[in-house]
This record gives C-alpha cells, sequence and structure tokens, in this order.
C-alpha cells in the first residue's frame, strides 16, 4: 500500500464526463489499497475564460482580485470531483489551498509555496478519504487567495507529495508522458521512458510545456518520485523522472529537443566596459520583476562592451521602456531588439561526455541556412536563438541529427 498523489490536468477533468472518468481511476487505486491525494486544475479553457473576464472589467486587473477570480476555476472541479466519487461510493473530501493551508507568499499571479499543513490531510486519509486539493492556490499569511502562476498545479501536485512524503507523484495530462520533441511539430517524436531531474529541468525551462518546471525543481529538492502519464490510456508506465542516467549505452546523446516561441532578444550595444554595468542595466529589469532568460556580454574592446538578453515578448514594450531610462544613465550607445525570435534547445546529460555536439548543431542550422543570433550552453543543453519563423525547420533537423527519429 502507497500514499500516491495524483494531479490531473485541466483537459483531463475538461467535462462532467471526463471527471467521472477520473473518478473512476482513482476509484481504481483506491480498491488496491492506495492512500490518494488528488490535486486537480481548472476544467480545460476555464482559467483562459475567467482571465478574459477579469479584463473585460479590468484592462489591467488587480493581482489580488484577479486571484480571487482565477482561484474559482480549481474550486469547482473539486466540488465535482468530490461529487464524483461519492456517487461512485468512495468517501471523499475537498479541500480549496486556503483550507488546507497552502501557505505561500503575498506575489500575486505568481505566488510561492512556503509551507503546507498536512494534518487535516493525514486525518482523512487515516480515515479512508480520498483528498481532493485544488491545485493553483494557496494563501498567504493575511489570509489572501494567492495563485502560483500558469500550469501551477503541477507544483501544487509535487509540493504536496513533498510534505506528505508521498511514495510518488503522478502527473496526469493529455500526453502519455515527455517526448524528445512536441510531437505537433515532430511527428517522429519519441516518448521516453525515464528521463533525469537535470534534464526535465532544462526541457521545462527551456519551453517544453508537459510539466511546469517549479514542479521540477520542487520535486528534485524534495526527492519526489514524479511520473507524468496520461488520464487517457488505462495503461502505460509514462515517463519516469528519475535521479539516476539511463546506462543505456544505445541511448542517444541528446535526450531531447525544447524550443520556446516566447523569447525577445534586446541588446544593449557600446556600454562602458567596467564592474557594476550588467547590475545596472538587469537591476532595473529585476525590479520591474522581468523575466530575463538569457544573458550574454561580449569580451569588452577599447572600453566598451554588448550586452545582450532575452525576456518574454509580452515584456518586450516594458522592458524597451525600462532601457530607455538605463541607457542615458550608463552612457551606452545603442538599445535595439528584436521580438520576433524564440529558442532552440538541445539537451542530454550525455553532452558531458562526448565531445563534438556544438558543431553538430551548428552544422545542421547552417546547411538550412538558420542564422543563429546568440548562443548560451550549460553542461547538459546548448541553447540558440532564432528567427521564429525558422522554429519548425530547426527544431526538425536537430531532432533527425540527433538520431532521436529512430531513438527507442
Ligand atoms: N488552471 C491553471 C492554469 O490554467 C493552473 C493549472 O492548470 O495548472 O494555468
Ligand atoms: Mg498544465
Amino acid at each position: 500500500m502507497a500514499l500516491i498523489v495524483q494531479k490531473y490536468g485541466g483537459t483531463s477533468v475538461g467535462s462532467p464526463d471526463r471527471i467521472k472518468n477520473v473518478a473512476r481511476r482513482v476509484a481504481k487505486f483506491k480498491a488496491q489499497g492506495h492512500d490518494i491525494v488528488v490535486v486537480v486544475s481548472a476544467m480545460s479553457g476555464e482559467t483562459n475564460r475567467l482571465i478574459a473576464l477579469a479584463k473585460e472589467v479590468q484592462a489591467n486587473p488587480d493581482p489580488r482580485e484577479l486571484d480571487v477570480i482565477v482561484s474559482t476555476g480549481e474550486q469547482v472541479t473539486i466540488g465535482l470531483l468530490a461529487m464524483a466519487l461519492k456517487d461512485a461510493g468512495i468517501e471523499a473530501k475537498s479541500y480549496t489551498g486556503s483550507q488546507v493551508k497552502i501557505l505561500t507568499d503575498s506575489f500575486h499571479t505568481k505566488a510561492r509555496i512556503q509551507s503546507i499543513d498536512d494534518a487535516p490531510m493525514r486525518a482523512d486519509l487515516n480515515a479512508g478519504r480520498v483528498v481532493i486539493v485544488a491545485g493553483f492556490q494557496g494563501v498567504d499569511p493575511e489570509g489572501n487567495i494567492t495563485t502560483l502562476g500558469r500550469g501551477g498545479s503541477d507544483t501544487s501536485g509535487v509540493a504536496l507529495a513533498a510534505a506528505l512524503k508521498a511514495d510518488e507523484c503522478q502527473i496526469y495530462t493529455d500526453v502519455d508522458g515527455v517526448y524528445t520533441t512536441d510531437p505537433r511539430v515532430v511527428p517522429e517524436a519519441k516518448k521516453l521512458k525515464t528521463i533525469t531531474f537535470e534534464e526535465m529541468l532544462e526541457m521545462a525551462s527551456l519551453g517544453s510545456k508537459v510539466l511546469q518546471i517549479r514542479s521540477v525543481e520542487f520535486a528534485g529538492k524534495y526527492n519526489v518520485k514524479l511520473r507524468v502519464l496520461s488520464s487517457f490510456q488505462e495503461e502505460g508506465e509514462g515517463t519516469l523522472i528519475t535521479f539516476e542516467e539511463d546506462p543505456n549505452m544505445e541511448k542517444p546523446v541528446v535526450s531531447g529537443i525544447a524550443f520556446n516561441r516566447d523569447e525577445a532578444r534586446i541588446n544593449v550595444t557600446g556600454v562602458p566596459d567596467k564592474p557594476g554595468i550588467a547590475y545596472q542595466i538587469l537591476g532595473p529589469i529585476a525590479d520591474a520583476n522581468i523575466d530575463v532568460d538569457m544573458i550574454i556580454q561580449n569580451v569588452g574592446k577599447d572600453g566598451t562592451t554588448d550586452f545582450s538578453f532575452t525576456v518574454p515578448k509580452g515584456e518586450y514594450a516594458r522592458t524597451m521602456k525600462v532601457l530607455d531610462g538605463v541607457k542615458a544613465h550608463i552612457g551606452a550607445r545603442e538599445v535595439d531588439g528584436d521580438d520576433k525570435t524564440c529558442k532552440v534547445s538541445i539537451v542530454g546529460v550525455g553532452m558531458r561526455s562526448h565531445v563534438g555536439v556544438a558543431s553538430t548543431m551548428f552544422r545542421t542550422l547552417a546547411e538550412e541556412g538558420i542564422n543563429i543570433q546568440m548562443i548560451s550552453t550549460s553542461e547538459i543543453k546548448i541553447s540558440v536563438i532564432v528567427d521564429e519563423k525558422y522554429l519548425e525547420l530547426a527544431v526538425r533537423v536537430l531532432h533527425k541529427a540527433f538520431g532521436l527519429d529512430q531513438a527507442k
């Protein structure tokens, strides 16, 4: 008998029938003698609908009130699922984030979990109940409803698994696991049986949308056994996120190709090459709460240097505005950029022990006439910024060049 946290995403609970299907699945695990905590998202499309609704009333919604509104999506689902379970003869009880007490900080719309009170859930489990928790939401120390950022239910699921020391956290979604790349872009993409935490972290942060990145960080930090599965298939092992590398020697050096369409590139050129410059450029951007992704600074020449970085496309205009003030202050020659860019990355722990991976990547892109605008690397990934019109092509040719079309 195990304690399992199961998280069901929006499409898995997208209609009354699908909610009944989730209840059936939960009942099956319960019948096997497991203790089950279920975390659910809002029904698919619901969070978007609520955000749009809020914007009809206030163009730039007040973050506290927006959280009050969007958190209702998950609240509906927990009630419906509890009813479906009770109807199937299973004792169940629903909890909002604040009822469990998922305590977060006060950063509305992107709050972070600080602690979880596991006592009420344990009492229910001991009494034989299935516990159902609203994902994506928590409560701050003042009692305000908070939400964890889009896709945050994954993080709720993993955080609950960590707090309860669950044996496994299962993330049920509309795909049956983690793929070598998005199958909508490359139909030959293959499902991975396992992927390491490090790789998954890169894949998630580089744009693979299967898991919210923070949930992967959390799972790695708290040693949560994490599995991605489909709620639309009866059988299947999904993809297990592991701490150890797959010992299979035949395994390709690159495990997956990730991409992110949401990258805008910004260059600050001719800045004085002296201590504090990076801070003076990026400090005000951080203060404006803009998420900076890739950062590159050139080697200085003639006392000046160039500085480039990327931000989400939606923050491009705001970033440019912040830099207007910065430019004069630091004495930069020029600030320009391009919001029609994207990032394509190759990821694999195998890169650590293989040479020539970067050159294969660059040659493959060059052969297609794709210009690389920025490059950044870590031990287990190489990312490039390219014109967004080349995204699909780049992903496809790289998938092939690294043998992932044939991966087993
Ligand atoms: N319902 C929220 C969203 O759509 C959270 C989630 O689904 O994980 O972003
Ligand atoms: Mg999701």
